[in-house]
């Protein structure tokens, strides 16, 4: 007997709308390897009606007062706890990572964002400047930007629409979110919690599914205003020509390095590696992409790492002792079996894992992965690999841990170890990524911290997290005020 398995709606002025489109696309889960919905190939009428509806409500929005906005923030963010179990299921079911370890707190952190947004927005002041003339008050205010096309993920669903979505709509944005192909099932499952449980007025937040051609279409939309991207720098390239003159946070592909040094606590840096590395199987922009280590402390440190990496257990997401789930998709898995496979054939070796799990629901599960003496001119070392793996390069020194460090065109986020304020000091200001960790994971943040990339790199521009997002979602403008009679 075949189930016909339900298709998901937009959502669209508040409420759910089937799409006009009759393609679908099945969402099969990365865990169980069960059919779990279809979602909508929204069509360019479903798109133009969710960008008529976030144009309709976005002067209303931002006329009322901030403080109103804010409560609206409190609301979906009390409501995301209220459902926090039944969310976070969901993301593990569509998404593959575990349950209790990554789930439960990606949806803690969702809640966070939209309350952090509306503390943020009460206090968004900016200044009076003074004026060569004496009849005039000059000042400035912070303006929404308007309608927003948001493009999005699948490595944190409703984490990455929050990130853009709190401090966007507190600070009177309206929005239109299109999710990841791979993963729209969790934030469905959002926006009828947000419909039945918010006052979220009709046109603030409206999502279309879809994939890349939806997405292109939105950038392109006359009645858009501004565009928000968190994805692979690939596609990011392809969005900053479309996008025009229309502003852009963009947030791309890392590939960060966690550099150990001669006087680095190994311990420490052998779990903070590991960690960063196997941490939603890998599939974190800011993961632990490289070790870069000091040749002197090589052996011991590679010796620590092993022994770490053995205690984390690839299982069933849903199992609480499971600390590394499956890998989200196909392509996803095949490049990282594309870049071990390469790694290997120049030499490197595979200490721990190094391929798929067999026996398991799926052909998702890739073993968490040790591999040393990774080549500087393997696919590893020069683009995002974006799976469970630690791969562990050597140098000889600092001069050369930063020159490798930085030999890549992306730059996010990367981490160093070390006892020495003095190399600490060095690095941080070396090291090309728009962050910088010192003596803990490069798997590190916090919802209200400026997060993005370094310039003269591919990874993007302007900055996620709190009022920083606030600012880049605003315009400032400047009043001059004449008071002469
Ligand atoms: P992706 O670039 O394949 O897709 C991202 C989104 O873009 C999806 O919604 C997709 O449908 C859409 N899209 C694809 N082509 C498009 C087009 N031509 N026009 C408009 N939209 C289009 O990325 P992914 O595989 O979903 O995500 C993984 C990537 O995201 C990794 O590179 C990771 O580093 C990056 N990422 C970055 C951050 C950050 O803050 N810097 C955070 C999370 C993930």
């Amino acid at each position: 007997m075949t189930v016909k398995l339900a298709t998901l709606k937009n959502f669209i002025d508040g409420k759910a709308v089937e799409s006009t489109s009759t393609e679908t696309r099945t969402i099969v889960s990365p865990a169980t390897g069960e059919e779990l919905f279809q979602a909508p190939e929204s069509s360019q009428e479903d798109m133009d009606k969710a960008v008529e509806a976030a144009r309709r409500a976005q002067p209303a929005w931002e006329a009322k007062s901030p403080w109103e906005r804010a409560k609206i923030c409190h609301e979906i963010a009390d409501a995301i706890d209220r459902n926090i179990e039944k969310l976070a299921h969901m993301q593990t079911m569509e998404q593959g990572k575990p349950y209790k370890e990554e789930s439960i707190p990606d949806m803690e952190e969702t809640a966070e964002n939209f309350r952090i947004a509306a503390e943020d927005v009460k206090r968004m002041e900016t200044s009076i400047i003074p004026s060569e003339d004496v009849n005039k008050r000059i000042f400035t205010f912070r303006k929404a930007k308007g309608v927003y096309a948001c493009i999005i993920p699948w490595n944190f669903p409703p984490l990455m629409l929050a990130e853009f979505a709190a401090p966007g709509i507190a600070a009177g944005n309206t929005m239109i979110f299109k999710p990841s192909e791979w993963t729209p099932g969790t934030i469905s499952l959002l926006m009828e919690i947000l419909e039945e449980e918010t006052n979220l007025p009709p046109g603030v937040l409206n999502v279309v599914y879809g994939s890349g051609p939806a997405g292109q279409y939105l950038v392109e939309h006359d009645g858009v205003d501004a565009i928000g991207f968190i994805g692979s720098h690939n596609t990011a390239e392809t969005i900053i020509r479309s996008a025009g003159f229309k502003p852009s946070i963009i947030e791309a592909s890392g590939n960060g390095p966690t550099i150990v040094c001669a006087d680095a606590d190994l311990d420490r840096a052998a779990e903070a590696a590991v960690f960063g590395a196997f941490f939603c199987a890998g599939q974190v922009c800011c993961a632990t992409a490289r070790v870069v280590v000091v040749e002197s402390v090589h052996d011991a440190f590679v010796e620590k790492v092993v022994e770490e990496a053995k205690k984390w257990k690839l299982g069933d997401p849903f199992d609480d002792d499971t600390t590394v789930g499956a890998m989200n998709n196909e392509p996803n898995a095949q490049k990282m079996d594309a870049h071990v496979k390469d790694a290997v054939e120049k030499g490197a070796r595979v200490l721990v894992g190094g391929e798929r799990q067999a026996g398991m629901p799926t052909n998702l599960y890739y073993q968490p992965t040790v591999i040393d003496q990774v080549g500087l001119d393997t696919l590893i070392n020069k683009h995002e690999t974006f799976g469970p793996i630690v791969p562990i390069i050597t140098v000889q020194d600092d001069e050369e841990a930063i020159q490798v460090a930085n030999d890549t065109y992306l730059g996010l986020q990367s981490a160093v170890f070390t006892k020495s304020s003095a190399r600490a000091y060095k690095y941080m200001n070396q090291l090309q990524t728009g962050n910088v960790v010192i003596n803990d994971t490069s798997d590190y943040w916090e919802a209200h911290v400026p997060f993005g990339a370094a310039a003269g790199t591919r990874t993007g521009w302007g900055r996620i997290g709190g009022r920083y997002t606030m600012l880049d979602m605003t315009d400032l403008r400047t009043v001059t005020w004449d008071f002469s009679e």
